[in-house]
């Protein structure tokens, strides 16, 4: 039991967070630099080795490259430039000559990332101002005025205040592809690469999604040698989109967008890209302002015209907005160049293992005649199964089933106030319990990129701060 230390540990609140990916990682290190040394625990429960990597940073593939430039990534928003001062000064770019391409970007490794994160965190824990406990938490329950939580190897924490950082949940195996989900051909989980060292280089493969993780996929294979045909397919056929380095500064900081309802938000987002590409501007210029008012224009349409844009529209976002690093961009092109990748956009429609290959049947969204392709191997990249978070996390779960918080109505994550309060199934805010990072993305809006994540948890520091006695203005509360 932890606050059964000591007396001097009894009178020490405890904030305990659930999960130390990156959000979990942000909240403790803005907590630990608001509050007076000494004056509350920081509690970060996490199963990985360090804290701060996630999924996102823990990939250990040299091919998987953050895909913001580092000049824009940054643990602290008060601070942006911090990441990138960090691989300047750690010689990044000499071990890593790939990670700068020409018009002088630097895209690190993702584990770089991972290790810049662990670099900033580690005086708090070497101090103890922070604190990592290696494990997972199987259950959170009120007790007395603030939480119990048992951890799955039996141990016990009280705290005063929870915090909800468990970001990402398993991928789903999507409907048409269960009749094949135990064979060891089918990888269900793209953050699991053990598959790699056995692929064939003239392996057929078929990558399920185009976005992000995809191109990751493609890269990975790529660089293992791989020469086989890879099908990438997607419902609609959309893919991650590069970036628009050397086209000059946006013309513009904010733009006006008509919020009345779905459509009409995406004429108008249309209508502005007309009128820049028209100017000679970039298509990335409009849709960066459109995220940074991403929580004000989220906040803006009624509860309909959310559920139509997260239901609709939210592919097509992604792929504008989350932009492919140049380096797996390059590999992608040369690739479809020289016709051994194809992108295709197509329905999955039924599976079967025949012979030691997968069987998989397609059908092409222009057309109702359903295809039979055979693949040695098939990898699902349609990305964390957010609308099912409570399932396969006990943590999350048992509060869901308690009726103790609230699922978000539109699949993006449990229901929160903008600030990061957990809130109850009928909206009324849980005492003591906060929900940091994409978990939150349901009153945010826009909030699974690095800087936005950011802001978002050191809010919820803010908060908590405040609570706490400590400095409570967060540097940037609002999102988006
Ligand atoms: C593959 C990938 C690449 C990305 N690359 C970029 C990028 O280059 N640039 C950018 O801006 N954004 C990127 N993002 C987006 C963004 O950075 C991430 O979404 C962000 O890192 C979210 O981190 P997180 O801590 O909220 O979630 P997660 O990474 O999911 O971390 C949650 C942590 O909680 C732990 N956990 C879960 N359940 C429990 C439990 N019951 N008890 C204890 N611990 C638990 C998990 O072990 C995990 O470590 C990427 C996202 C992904 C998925």
């Amino acid at each position: 039991m932890t606050r059964a230390a000591g007396e001097d540990e009894a009178r020490r609140p405890v904030v305990a967070v659930v999960g130390g990916g990156y959000t979990g990682a942000v909240v403790a290190y803005s907590l630990a630099r608001r509050l007076p040394p000494g004056s509350a625990r920081i509690l970060v429960i996490e199963p990985r080795a360090e804290i701060g990597r996630g999924l996102a940073y823990s990939s250990l593939d040299p091919s998987h490259r953050i895909n913001v430039p580092a000049a824009r990534m940054s643990v602290s928003s008060e601070d942006p430039g911090d990441f990138f001062a960090w691989v300047k000064s750690n010689g990044v770019v000499a071990e890593d000559p790939e990670s700068q391409v020409p018009t002088g970007e630097v895209f690190p490794r993702r584990q770089v990332f991972g290790s810049y994160i662990a670099a900033r965190l580690a005086p708090f824990l070497a101090s103890g101002a922070a604190e990592h406990l290696r494990g997972a938490v199987a259950r959170v329950a009120p007790e007395g005025e603030g939480w119990r939580l048992d951890l799955a190897d039996g141990r016990e924490i009280r705290a005063d205040f929870v915090v909800l950082a468990a970001s990402h949940p398993r991928p789903a195996v999507p409907g048409p592809l269960r009749a094949v989900a135990s064979s060891p051909k089918l990888r269900a989980d793209p953050y699991d690469l053990s598959w790699l060292a056995e692929v064939d280089p003239q392996e057929r493969v078929l990558i399920v999604g185009s976005g992000l993780t995809s191109a990751d996929l493609v890269a990975s294979l790529d660089a293992r040698g791989h020469k086989g045909e890879i099908l990438v397919v997607s419902r609609r056929g959309f893919r991650s989109r590069g970036h628009a380095f050397g086209a000059g500064a946006a013309p513009f900081d904010r733009l006006e967008f008509d919020t009345a309802s779905a459509s009409a938000l995406l004429r108008s987002v249309r209508r502005h890209v007309r009128e820049t590409v028209a100017a000679g501007h970039r298509w990335q210029h409009v849709l960066d302002v459109v995220r940074t008012q991403g929580g004000e224009i989220w906040r803006a349409l009624t509860p309909e015209a959310r559920r139509r844009v997260a239901r609709h529209l939210r592919v097509a976002w992604d792929v504008h907005r989350f932009r492919i690093a140049p380096q797996p961009e390059a590999v992608i092109a040369r690739r479809e160049a020289e016709g051994s990748l194809r992108y295709e956009a197509a329905a999955l429609v039924g599976s079967a293992e025949e012979g030691g290959r997968l069987i998989v049947n397609l059908r092409p969204r222009r057309g109702a005649e359903v295809r039979r392709e055979s693949f040695d191997r098939v990898l699902v990249t349609t990305g964390p199964a957010h609308d099912r978070i409570g399932e396969g996390n006990p943590a999350l779960g048992g509060l869901i089933a308690a009726g103790l918080i609230g699922l978000d109505p539109n699949g993006l994550g449990l229901l929160t106030a903008p600030a990061g309060e957990a809130l109850r199934p009928d909206g009324a805010p849980q005492p003591g319990l906060y929900v940091a990072g994409p978990l939150a993305r349901g009153a945010a809006g826009e909030l699974m990129g690095l800087p936005e994540v950011t802001r978002h948890a050191e809010g919820v520091a803010g908060l908590l701060s405040a609570r706490l006695g400590g400095k409570a203005a967060a540097p940037a509360l609002s999102v988006g």
